[in-house]
């Protein structure tokens, strides 16, 4: 009882975190999608702004119905915890990638560097919802766990276009349009494929949840790590195959 109590605590902190997160993300990316000169690049990141706004909302009803499910004051959830705390990692990860924009580079390399950025704030919502989702899913707060689950899965969404984005064209143009040899160039894209890596350990992730997904006692020790209800692209909407009320995509959406 007193330790549901206090992972309880601990979600509601999470959510107000990523709330914080996202609202530092809406006003950061109107930035890097005036700096970005690919055109398909451009339009991911809006897209994912628009997302964004969306998202920022769905934590709003988490917080709701977390109120809701405990019967606290529910109402003005919104206005109660707007600003009330600040995501720090979120705020690094924004500075660090706007002090990087502010460098001398060719419109490709801005291109790599933006992705890379963006990169790495997909990969810190993605850590955090992933182990949001899972504390709601631990406390049974089913309608908690599904709106976490939907903004998981665009942020995995998301994370996968830029992916895309760099190994297919972006970064491929930096390297040939910096005139590296053959040699550089696979260099190069071995560094892209940091996110090839990504899903490397992603793919095991999934495997080692697929494997435990039934003992529910290991779920816990692996909860507050990697965000293991990992959706992947061919079987999305079976992600969480483990759990009757699985179905979370495309649900609850607002
Ligand atoms: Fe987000
Ligand atoms: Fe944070
Ligand atoms: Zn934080
Ligand atoms: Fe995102």
């Amino acid at each position: 009882m007193e330790n549901m109590n206090q992972l309880r605590d601990l979600l509601k902190h999470e959510i107000k975190d990523l709330y914080s997160a996202e609202e530092q993300i809406i006003e950061a990316l109107p930035k890097m999608i005036e700096k970005a000169n690919n055109r398909e690049l451009k339009r991911a990141l809006q897209e994912h702004l628009e997302v964004t706004k969306k998202q920022k909302g769905r934590l709003d009803d988490a917080l709701e119905a977390l109120a809701e499910e405990r019967e606290e004051e529910g109402k003005g959830a919104l206005g109660l915890f707007k600003g009330e705390q600040k995501c720090l990692a979120m705020e690094g990860l924004v500075k660090e990638g706007e002090k990087l924009m502010k460098e001398d580079m060719s419109p490709e390399v801005s291109d790599a560097a933006i992705i890379a950025a963006a990169q790495k704030i997909e990969h810190y919502e993605i850590s955090s919802y992933g182990t949001a989702r899972t504390y709601a899913q631990e406390l049974n707060l089913d309608e908690v766990e599904d709106l976490l689950q939907e903004t998981l899965d665009e942020e995995y969404e998301a994370d996968d276009l830029l992916t895309q984005l760099a190994e297919t064209r972006v970064n491929e143009r930096a390297i040939t349009e910096s005139g590296s040899t053959r040699q550089r160039g696979r260099s190069g894209t071995r560094s892209v494929s940091t996110s090839g890596k990504t899903s490397q350990a992603r793919s095991s992730a999934v495997t080692a949840k697929a494997s435990s997904s039934r003992d529910s006692s290991s779920g816990r020790s692996r909860s507050g790590g990697s965000p293991s209800g990992r959706t992947s692209k061919s079987s999305k909407s079976k992600s969480s195959s483990g759990r009757s009320n699985s179905g979370t995509r495309g649900r609850s959406s607002r």
